[in-house]
């Protein structure tokens, strides 16, 4: 029967009907609706992807709920098998789950491959995690007390994320929940529902018990309030804008509910005189059109020292024009379609203001279809839109610093903290400005996109907070209790 999540080794069985997964079974929509999954690039309807309503909801509400007293009971070595047997199931799976993402996001074969292989990564990670979460034996209090700091988990968490790469940010939540004893809800983009919910096919063949992951797609205005609304939810970890990352907070904040927020970024790159100006547009152009630059961590502000800066800004030219744009079908595909093809009039904007203020446009700047071209733009300033709006696409802007200082002070001038990145080779000044980037991840000789299995990801200001990654994850996931016993007797004061 289609749309069960039965084994999907090869390519063929993502392009077709997708039901929910709650509780443990695929079961099709109740209230919502069955959705066209379109392909972004020919428009074409690569599947029919069930859409919960609020009945749909409430069903995975009270499967989750209902699971978590067993899940969090269960063994950290039986817990870390399923993990390890997910992670190999991820790999097996491999070939198919790249090519849905090509066809359902737009993603180029690298990209696509690189988020499974790196899925499967942290599965096998947050496997070896079951273990390690342990609490602390703390300094009794008095004679007689044992006193302990004692992790457990939250119980529901609800898991809500972005189109971008619709797998590996939500195997990077649901793995450390669930590795932690939480059981988990999930509304995937919909954009992406059906790679969604071929995570629950993951999970599915790796013997999860029935209801610890649920998979509910579904449209925000019809099931995303209820969901964080909802008192059986204690934690909501979101990955998505900023704007819509504040509205969930504040929702969230009303029921005193734990939040983590990995959220938009402006990300700058400082290129400083004495760093190889054609190695430093490499750096930059990785950065800045990986994936269309549709990349939470783009380079989108690249900040370049002294006369480095026309050298830089030629070689950034010549990378750009180098990036075949195309069906990101064709393997050698670096640029693919905007998920979203109408997203060209809001990229147009931000440009068509940067060049009314004195930018100038070097390369791009066009769009066919859903295609936008690796664009850069020089010159850029702080009085335009550019230098403080994230834009998800495919452009970048370059500016000039006299010095260092100028250089950190326009690094900092911007609401996002997100990621930031430093090319030079002085040791002492590296230092010294990368513990004054104002970011919550700041790498020194390499790019700004860069993710790290066991490293705190996360941002500062405008970028969010919580810090996913190995242990970092286990902690949010957890809450620590402080518990205590007394051995004999103990005299009270009165
Ligand atoms: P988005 O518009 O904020 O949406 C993200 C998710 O939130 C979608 O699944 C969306 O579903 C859902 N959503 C929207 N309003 C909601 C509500 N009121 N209640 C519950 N769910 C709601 O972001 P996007 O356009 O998908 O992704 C791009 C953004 O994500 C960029 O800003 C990017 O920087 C950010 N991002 C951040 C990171 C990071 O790690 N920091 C990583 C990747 C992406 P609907 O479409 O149904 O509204």
């Amino acid at each position: 029967m289609p749309g069960r999540g039965e084994t999907m080794r090869g390519q063929q069985p993502y392009f077709r009907e997708h039901l929910l997964y709650i509780n443990g079974e695929w079961v099709p929509q109740t209230d919502g609706e069955v959705m066209e999954d379109r392909n972004p690039a020919d428009g074409s309807v690569m599947a029919m992807v069930h859409m919960g309503g609020r009945q749909d909801a409430e069903k995975a509400l009270a499967a989750a709920y209902a699971a978590r007293g067993k899940w969090a009971a269960t063994a950290p070595d039986v817990r870390e098998r399923i993990l390890l047997r997910a992670a190999n199931e991820m790999e097996a799976r491999a070939e198919g789950l790249t090519q849905l993402m090509i066809a359902e996001s737009g993603s180029a074969r690298y990209k696509a491959w690189g988020e499974v292989m790196g899925s499967a990564g942290i599965l096998r990670v947050a496997a070896g995690e079951c273990r390690r979460l342990h609490g602390e034996v703390l300094q009794p209090g008095g004679a007689g007390q044992m006193s302990m700091a004692v992790r457990s988990p939250l119980g529901v968490v609800l898991g809500i994320t972005p189109f971008n790469y619709p797998m590996i940010l939500a195997i990077k939540k649901l793995a450390y929940a669930l590795a932690a004893g939480n059981t988990f809800i999930l509304k995937p983009s919909p954009l992406t529902p059906a790679t969604g919910l071929a995570i629950a096919g993951v999970f599915e063949a790796a013997g999860l018990p029935s209801g610890v992951l649920n998979v509910v797609p579904g449209r925000s205005e019809v099931i995303g309030d209820m969901l964080v609304d909802d008192p059986r939810v204690r934690m909501v970890t979101f990955t998505g804008s900023s704007a819509v990352g504040r509205s969930i907070a504040v929702r969230a904040a009303r029921d005193l509910k734990k939040v983590a927020m990995e959220l938009g970024g402006k990300n700058p790159l400082i290129v400083l005189k004495d760093f190889d100006p054609v190695q430093a547009a490499d750096i930059a152009a990785y950065g800045a059109f990986c994936h269309q630059g549709q990349v939470c961590m783009a380079t989108s502000r690249i900040i370049v020292e002294g006369d480095g800066y026309q050298p830089f800004c030629d070689a950034l030219v010549c990378r750009a024009e180098g990036l075949k744009v195309g069906d990101p079908r064709e393997e050698d595909t670096i640029i693919g379609p905007l998920i979203q093809p109408e997203k060209w009039k809001f990229i147009d904007g931000q440009i068509e203001d940067a060049l009314s203020k004195g930018a100038k446009l070097l390369t791009g700047g066009r769009h066919e279809g859903p295609w936008y071209w690796p664009t850069v733009l020089a010159d850029v300033t702080p009085e335009m839109r550019i230098f403080h709006e994230e834009t998800f696409g495919p452009v970048t802007s370059v500016m000039r610093a006299k010095d260092p200082e100028e250089a950190l002070a326009l690094c900092n001038d911007n609401e996002y903290g997100l990621s930031a990145a430093l090319l030079t080779h002085n040791l002492e000044l590296a230092w010294s400005m990368g513990l004054r980037m104002e970011a919550g991840m700041v790498h020194i000789n390499d790019t700004t996109f860069l993710s790290g299995t066991t490293a705190p990801s996360g941002g500062v200001k405008f970028s969010g907070f919580g810090r996913e990654g190995g242990r970092y994850s286990m902690e949010d996931f957890t809450e620590l209790k402080w518990l205590t016993m007394q051995v004999g007797p103990k005299k009270m004061p009165f």
